[in-house]
């Protein structure tokens, strides 16, 4: 990777987190677009571990044969997911790789790496609006503004069934929980994040409040 081409100190972070199907793809890009700012899609990169686990026949569990593909597979998330070149942007979203990649996210091994890319990522792009589960609390704690999105169970459900075909109402209940009770970076609310519950609250309506709160936000003294 280049040198970075900003300094910490001018670069603007968005970290937005929450659960699946709290809204948060679909509000981090447009916040995004609407600022100029570059989008990460953390969990793709998850993803593209547990789906190169999958086709080079390695058990998920296994914590050292997972920490090795990490560390070596290309991962380009952009419009596109490439995995060491090859186009996998729909592949990563099929149900054995959203059931994989619970296992492949617990690994602290793995965690390091795609937190280390992810930094890297937005150090590059001079900032960004970042989305994952853990981009406030671990990511960028000290990022410009963080918000954890949130919506009810019954509509997170309805939104992952609209996307992915049904069934999935158990599987974002399981996702939650292992998620959420993981030993290493858990999804948790930053202690310094704006909670917004978007259930029931248009796109546009959740993104004006994510720039308004930013425009509020004088410059830190430190960075991000
Ligand atoms: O965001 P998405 O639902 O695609 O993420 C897939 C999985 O990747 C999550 O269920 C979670 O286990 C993992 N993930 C994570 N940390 C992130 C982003 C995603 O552990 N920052």
């Amino acid at each position: 990777m280049s040198e970075p081409s900003s300094p910490l100190e001018e670069i603007i972070v968005v970290a937005v987190d929450g659960p699946a199907g709290s809204g948060k793809s679909t509000v981090a890009r447009a916040v995004a677009a609407r600022l100029g700012l570059s989008y990460l899609d953390t969990g793709a990169m998850y993803r593209s571990v547990a789906h190169a686990a999958l086709c080079e026949d390695i058990d998920t569990e296994d914590g050292e044969r997972m920490a090795e593909l990490a560390r070596r597979l290309r991962i380009e998330v952009g419009e596109q997911v490439l995995v060491d070149g090859v186009d996998c942007t729909r592949a990563i979203r099929s149900s054995e790789v959203t059931r994989a990649v619970t296992a492949a996210a617990a690994n602290p091994q793995v965690r390091a790496e795609m937190v280390r890319r992810q930094r890297l990522w937005v150090q590059d792009r001079g900032g960004g609006v970042v989305e994952g589960r853990d981009i406030g609390t671990v990511v960028f704690p000290d990022a410009r503004l963080k918000v954890f999105l949130t919506a009810s169970p019954e509509e997170r459900a309805r939104r992952r069934a609209a996307e992915a075909g049904d069934a999935v109402a158990t599987d974002i209940t399981r996702r939650d929980q292992a998620d959420s009770s993981r030993a290493h970076s858990p999804l948790a609310t930053a202690e310094d994040a704006v909670t917004i519950d978007t259930t029931e609250r248009t796109v546009d309506d959740v993104v004006d409040e994510i720039t308004g709160l930013l425009a509020q936000r004088q410059l830190p003294g430190k960075g991000w």
